[in-house]
């Protein structure tokens, strides 16, 4: 899977936030550009991402 917006291949992580964050799931973006897209940083989504391990989410997994 490949990010609609600027083509880049997805992580299993950024796939991840994309289930959670871009809920009308048309179009998987990359952290980059769904950081855009949601008006945040990069970072706030690493932070997310961590947060998310530490509740046993399954949707991500540690780097
Ligand atoms: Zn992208």
């Amino acid at each position: 899977m490949n990010c609609a917006q600027c083509g880049g291949r997805l992580s299993f992580n950024e796939l991840g936030l994309n289930k959670k964050f871009n809920a009308n799931g048309s179009a998987c973006l990359c952290k980059r550009c769904l950081a855009e897209k949601l008006g945040v940083t990069c970072c706030r989504l690493d932070e997310k991402i961590e947060e998310f391990l530490e509740s046993g989410c399954k949707l991500f997994v540690r780097a």
